[in-house]
């Protein structure tokens, strides 16, 4: 008789290469572990060694004794990825080329119980084909993101798609949920291309395609996102909402610290000088991991915010700024109001930022990742969207959690003043009632008896049953 206990279920885990992702999914990844499942996850050599290098992130998996291993992917395309057309070039044709046969083979070699999945692209729905494992597929942006990328179909059949005119006010009325706020600037940024063009073609197909897989999974929390939950459920029944994984996984694991899983380097000395700052005076600016802006907005940013009088922190990435050579020189003005009330960093401890008493408020772009760490903390927001799902986050932002303002489609160093002003004096106190009261929901979810935590446990009970039913 074999007396060898069974083996816990083995998931196999895929993020897309980006610090967005590769960090959700890392945070989901620990909350299983937490569960005694046994994960392989999948990442790029480069985003290997980055973590290698600026994280604690290999020692605090490698402390699920065997329970954990990365299976790192050599070959992929590793330029950059600022804009939607490299992104897409990666999607089409580095992963599904370099990827999708390593994943095959692991699905049929191994005892693999299910594949998490980046949502992100579809090549992991055809390498598991015919395997027999079930692919649970993993949306890193928002449910309304995700819900307004889906609907892409039903826009066009309406006539929304493609944008007629160059009147961008003008309201969307065919996506269900959004009927009373949506206008024509703020669907995905993808929207506003040609919808022949490949990119459209390939995120609405990818989109679309999640009806394949055998569950969603979106990092985000029912109270915050239900209406729209409630609508992608007509299409993909089984939905797991579990987020705010970070703050989730930082509720499940008290006694330990988490990792940051940041790929570029963090530069600490900011926290020392938010120390030293009163409660709630402080701005914090960042747009992310991904985009750029001309020579002409950073001038019109950093006039902005000087021209505020607030303090500020800064977050200006080594590749931040595009064409930097012609026109480097600082106005003095600029210069000393930096000195004055200012600190730049090249990447920021973010979520250590914005847990930090001092920070009053967050100039961002919106990025899931940074509006949720934003949310939990109760941090106010200015939004500044740069592409993709950030467009439609931003709205939400605005019109629908009443979190902040959004400066989307302008970059005028008045506007940007004005705006400052307004969320940081003239309305802070609304602002910040409304963003504790979504903090204290956002709590609510990951604790004992909230939304995100049934889900997770639910998740987990499911995975474990999808074991039991492949042995
Ligand atoms: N981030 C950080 N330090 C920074 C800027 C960003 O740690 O100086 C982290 C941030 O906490 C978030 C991620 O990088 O977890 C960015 O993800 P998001 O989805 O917000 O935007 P993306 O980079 O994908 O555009």
């Amino acid at each position: 008789m074999d007396t060898k206990p069974p083996s816990p279920p083995h998931v196999v885990i895929f993020p897309f290469p980006a610090q967005g992702h590769v960090n959700s999914m890392l945070k989901l990844t620990e909350l299983l572990l937490e569960a005694s499942l046994n994960i392989t996850f999948l990442i790029s050599a480069k985003d290997h060694d980055r973590l290698a290098r600026f994280t604690t992130v290999h020692s605090h998996l490698n402390s699920y004794s065997g329970h954990f291993r990365f299976h790192v992917i050599h070959g992929l395309y590793e330029g950059p990825m600022v804009t939607e057309e490299q992104q897409s070039l990666i999607m089409a044709e580095s992963l599904p080329k370099v990827v999708g046969p390593l994943l095959r083979n692991l699905l049929l070699d191994s005892q693999v119980t299910c594949l998490i999945a980046d949502g992100f692209t579809d090549f992991p729905l055809d390498a598991a084909q015919g395997t027999g494992v079930p692919v649970i597929s993993f949306r890193t942006i928002s449910a309304c993101a995700f819900w307004a990328y889906f609907s892409v179909p039903e826009l066009i059949e309406s006539g929304d798609l493609p944008i007629q005119g160059t009147n961008l006010d003008e309201r969307i009325l065919s996506l269900k949920g959004m009927e009373g706020f949506l206008r024509r600037r703020d669907l995905p940024s993808f929207c506003r291309s040609d919808i022949n063009n490949k990119i459209f073609q390939q995120i609405t197909r990818i989109s679309r395609r999640t009806t394949e897989a055998h569950a969603l999974l979106i990092n985000t929390f029912d109270d915050l996102e239900g209406p729209i939950i409630s609508q992608i459920q007509q299409h993909c029944p089984n939905i797991y909402t579990i987020g705010p994984l970070h703050a989730h996984l930082k509720a499940r694991t008290s006694s330990k610290t988490t990792s940051s899983n940041s790929l570029f380097e963090e530069d600490k000395t900011c926290i020392t000088w938010l120390d030293q700052k009163a409660p709630k005076s402080v701005l914090y600016v960042s747009f992310g991991s991904l985009a750029t802006v001309t020579r002409e907005q950073l001038m019109e940013f950093w006039y902005g915010l000087v021209n505020s009088g607030k303090l500020f922190l800064w977050v200006i990435r080594e590749d931040l700024v595009l064409k930097q050579d012609d026109e480097n020189k600082v106005p003095i003005e600029l210069e000393e109001g930096t000195k004055e009330r200012g600190y730049m960093v090249g990447w920021a401890p973010q979520e250590e930022v914005l847990a930090h008493p001092a920070v009053g408020a967050f100039l961002t772009h919106n990025g899931w990742n940074s509006t949720l760490e934003s949310i939990v903390e109760g941090v106010p927001m200015i939004s500044w969207p740069y592409f993709a799902d950030q467009q439609i986050n931003s709205r939400f932002v605005e019109a629908v959690w009443k979190l902040g303002l959004d400066m989307k489609d302008t970059c005028d160093r008045t506007i940007i003043e004005k705006t400052i002003k307004e969320v940081m004096e003239e309305r802070k106190m609304e602002f910040i009632e409304s963003a504790n009261r979504m903090a204290r929901l956002a709590k609510e979810s990951i604790n004992e008896g909230g939304s995100s935590y049934g889900n997770l446990n639910r998740l987990v009970e499911d995975i474990k049953m999808m074991g039991i039913g492949s042995k």
